[in-house]
């Protein structure tokens, strides 16, 4: 991807370095993220369980969480998985100024589109954090994967996750980095258009299977927006050759199928959230050839 030199967005906290000092009792262990293997929740009480239902739904309906399946289901204290290293904090290294240009580009693609629905396109802050760090939604470590948090309207990132992605997932190259980033962002325009707020509140009445199914729809609109933001990004030149095929491998590597043969040798199709190899391309794919929002309806439309 042709980044360089390019306007890098001011919606950036860097709070690498700052991690640390959270003991525990952090979204890791809410349950949240190991969902997809066990469910069970811990805390007591209705408020309690209420209040896990928003840090669930906010953690569920964001990131990518490849982690989750990753991290299994010890209970261990975020960040406590010893599986992502620790990036050396610099205040304006390489990979800052690259995803801050993603973020920025991300900016321009969706005010334009925002405009031209009559709409302000109110812009997300990307929070960079090493090891852990607290957002509207909880605690969250590194093992969290990416997240966007709908409460304090930010999209988490630990960089580290990129070495992750390329080692583990098997999904290298800057584009397959900004499809990520992109697909955060893609959960912050649904925010925006309603369609998180909904959907945090129909799933208070869904059984497991129907939220799983909901939130791959969620997931797989957050991924042809992420599509959409390729889209315009190719129509400006900024793409490099291979760049679309580093996103679209992106996607077939963390489609839930592919994820839990690798982590567990089986595929449970129930517990499914975020959609498979192939819907994860397909939905990138279709907002990347399209550039239209009529054509990321995931609600009404065969995923
Ligand atoms: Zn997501």
């Amino acid at each position: 991807m042709l980044w360089k030199g390019r306007r890098q967005s001011e919606n950036v906290e860097d709070e690498r370095g700052q991690g640390g000092g959270f003991g525990g009792g952090g979204l890791g262990r809410g349950g949240g993220f190991r969902i997809p293997i066990g469910g069970a929740t811990g805390g007591g009480g209705l408020s309690g369980i209420i209040i896990l239902v928003v840090l669930f739904f906010a953690l569920r309906a964001c990131g990518i969480d490849p982690m989750a399946i990753l991290a299994g289901g010890d209970g261990s204290v975020p960040g406590g998985g010893g599986q992502i290293s620790q990036t050396e904090p610099k205040s304006n290294d390489e990979m800052k100024q690259f995803v801050s240009t993603v973020l920025a580009e991300t900016e321009d693609v969706w005010s334009g589109i925002f405009q031209a629905e009559g709409l302000k396109y109110e812009e997300p802050t990307m929070v960079l954090f090493s090891g852990q760090t607290r957002s509207a939604c909880g605690f969250a470590s590194a093992a969290s994967g990416p997240f966007y948090c709908p409460g304090d309207r930010k999209v988490y990132i630990d960089l580290a996750f990129y070495d992750q992605l390329d080692r583990q997932f098997g999904a290298s190259g800057d584009f397959a980095q900004a499809y990520v980033l992109a697909h955060e962002v893609g959960h912050h325009v649904q925010n925006l258009t309603g369609i998180l707020p909904k959907f945090n509140q129909m799933r208070q009445q869904m059984g497991e299977a129907q939220a799983n199914q909901m939130s791959t729809r969620v997931e797989l609109q957050a991924d042809c927006f992420a599509g959409i933001w390729g889209h315009f990004t190719a129509q400006k030149g900024l793409l490099e050759q291979g760049d679309l095929e580093e996103a679209l491998n992106a996607a077939q590597q963390i489609g839930d199928d592919t994820l839990q043969r690798k982590t567990q040798g089986y595929v449970v199709p129930e517990s499914f959230n975020h959609g498979t190899s192939a819907q994860r391309v397909t939905w990138f794919n279709r907002g990347f050839q399209s550039g239209k929002l009529a054509d990321c309806d995931t609600f009404n439309n065969p995923v």
